[in-house]
């Protein structure tokens, strides 16, 4: 974090505040465990923080030390929109537009509070009064550590926000493997292990957990996957009654989409999810090497997220959206087959 964002956070943390802190809709381990570590410490610091979340997280992030506090902005409406009106501050974590809180972009766009955004995302928008953006970050709780490493609280890091921030360097570099992954990152995960972090127990909590239903819903993934080699492409399709007729629940199929890039020679991977409720079509890109899924996402299917890591959404049957999705591989033929 640069000087200029340091001397303006310490500024607007200089007295007690009212704070909330924010993940986006459908939070991953990331957004859940940078907000609760943040949160932590900043109650250590005498002020009164609160996590909001737009929607629940996955069953599989339950057992993340102090989730029980996070405010569910969908189960809790008016209570959510008196903490952000009454906020002073409000720090917006692992997103970059507030559209990224479904439903919560209403009140957020209201309050009167300064925001302060953290964030490994592509192009975030202008709204925060402090901006720490880092795109070749691993995970935004990489950021909080080097945050409050910033403001000088590194030692306030108990063994509860070093579990915290581990399962979401953890989770979001695909167990310390994907590109973002850095020396730095590892020095950082040395030092929570060294506070206290059961990182072997992290592990079993976040991947050890299929239930059959799970299992066999992958079965399905994996059976209706399709692999496009002119495009080195592979695609998986999931329906809704697929995912009723295996009593889905949120976050049952996260990471279904690498299984579709760990074919050989695929470099572009993605999951089309029918969900019903919402009408859309949610999708998830992955990709390996230069082929931006950023980019595409941005440009058909109104979402973003990272290099190799994207998602967005149709609001066309499944059916239609996957026709679409291959009447558009021809226009990225070159990008896509010239990968080395
Ligand atoms: P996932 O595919 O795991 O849901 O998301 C992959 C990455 O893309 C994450 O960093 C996530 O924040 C981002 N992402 C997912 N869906 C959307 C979306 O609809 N819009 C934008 N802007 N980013 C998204
Ligand atoms: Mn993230």
């Amino acid at each position: 974090m640069n000087e200029a964002t340091t001397a303006k956070v310490k500024e607007l943390l200089a007295t007690p505040k009212k704070i909330v802190v924010v993940g986006h809709k459908n939070p991953d381990g990331d957004a859940v465990g940078s907000c609760l570590a943040l949160a932590h410490v900043l109650n250590s610091l005498e002020h009164e923080a609160t996590v909001v979340m737009p929607n629940d997280f996955p069953d599989f992030l339950k057992w993340l030390p102090d989730c029980d506090s996070i405010l569910i902005h969908d189960k809790a409406v008016e209570k959510s929109k008196k903490l952000i009106s009454d906020a002073d501050l409000i720090f917006t974590l692992d997103f970059n537009a507030l559209d990224r809180t479904g439903e919560m972009e209403i009140p957020l766009k209201e309050t009167t509070a300064k925001y302060v955004l953290i964030d490994h995302h592509q192009q975030p928008d202008d709204y925060a009064a402090a901006v720490y953006s880092d795109t070749a970050m691993s995970s935004t709780c990489e950021m909080v550590y080097h945050f409050l490493d910033a403001i000088g609280a590194l030692h306030l890091i108990t063994s509860e926000v070093a579990t915290q921030l581990y399962t979401g360097i953890m989770t979001d570099t695909g167990s310390f493997r994907f590109p973002a992954t850095s020396a730095t990152t590892h020095r950082v995960i040395a030092h929570l292990i060294e506070c206290g972090v059961k990182n072997t127990e992290i592990h079993q909590n976040i991947y050890d957990t299929n239930t059959p239903d799970r299992i066999a819903l992958l079965g399905v993934a994996l059976q209706n996957m399709k692999i496009l080699p002119e495009y080195r492409t592979a695609y998986i399709t999931i329906s809704q009654k697929e995912l009723d007729d295996h009593r889905f629940k949120k976050g049952d199929t996260e990471g279904f989409v690498n299984y579709a890039l760990s074919v050989t020679g695929v470099v572009f991977a993605v999951i089309f999810i029918e969900n019903r409720q919402e009408q859309i079509v949610k999708i998830s890109f992955r990709s390996k090497g230069s082929f931006s899924v950023n980019e595409f996402a941005r440009k058909y299917y109104s979402g973003g997220g990272h290099t190799n890591a994207a998602g967005g959404k149709s609001t066309k049957s499944l059916r239609a959206t996957v026709t679409e999705f291959i009447s558009i591989l021809p226009s990225h033929k070159n990008e896509l087959t010239d990968e080395s």
